[in-house]
């Protein structure tokens, strides 16, 4: 198929083009994507802090029951001692009634360490678990921080590659039409040329006027959307295939 030279080579540069724009958007995103890893690390940190948390607070009400089980344990001690020496029937049915009151207040209090011990055991092992959690992460955001890194250094390469590409394609064009180009290129967002399809410009979907359609479809000149002001090249339909399609090249 018949092509101007300058149209084929605006085809390859529009290619390089928006090649390096994938590639400097995705180096323009990597500070973001570094920012999301972060945050997973520091989302599994507070989960082993807050299990931390819970644990010594815990920890801390068990102590008070501690406390709790020793005032009436030195209580108890002490009535028993009292007990002893008591001379009274009424005396000793008062201490009896002290003793079987600090009694009740240590079963009540042992009853709730046992408890908080208990509780105690399920919050060291989410405590163990969330910092096996933690290390996984820390783990796997290792793997996918070294990945992001080594596709920041994969973008940098191709840019210069293709940098390099379009330095080569831009000597070889006529000067008026890289101009054009580039200018389009510069006021609709990086894409200076559309495909014609059916008359119409498959970028900004305006259609054209019969007659230039006409000569788009002969990709020999260098001919504008009147709308969008991008450059227009035709990809003539692949003839109907006969039965031994094979051999015929795409497109
Ligand atoms: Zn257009």
């Amino acid at each position: 198929m018949f092509m101007n030279a300058d149209l084929e080579k605006l085809i390859v540069l529009q290619r390089l083009d928006s090649a390096a724009h994938d590639a400097r958007t995705k180096l323009a995103d990597q500070p973001e994507r570094e920012k999301a890893l972060d945050a997973r690390i520091a989302a599994a940190r507070d989960v082993v802090a807050s299990a931390k948390e819970k644990l010594t607070e815990s920890q801390n009400v068990r102590r008070e029951h501690e406390k709790t089980v020793a005032l009436h344990q030195g209580r108890l001690s002490k009535f028993r001692e009292q007990a002893m020496a008591v001379k009274t029937n009424q005396e000793y049915h008062a201490i009896q009634h002290e003793i079987s009151f600090a009694q009740n207040e240590m079963k009540a209090a042992e009853d709730a360490v046992l408890e908080k011990m208990l509780e105690g055991d399920d919050l060291t092992a989410a405590v163990k678990r969330a910092e096996a959690d933690l290390a996984a992460e820390q783990k796997k955001v290792d793997a996918d921080k070294k990945a992001l890194a080594a596709d920041a250094a994969e973008q940098k390469a191709a840019l210069e590659k293709l940098a390099a590409e379009r330095a080569d394609v831009v000597k070889s064009l006529t000067p008026s039409v890289l101009a054009t180009f580039e200018l389009v290129s510069k006021r609709r967002n990086g894409i200076a040329i559309a495909e014609a399809r059916d008359g119409i410009c498959v970028v900004c979907h305006v259609r054209m006027r019969p007659q230039v359609f006409n000569d788009v479809r002969k990709n020999e000149q260098i001919l504008q959307c009147d709308s969008c002001n991008r450059i227009f090249y035709f990809v003539p339909k692949p003839a109907a295939a006969p039965a031994d399609a094979a051999a015929q090249p795409a497109q």
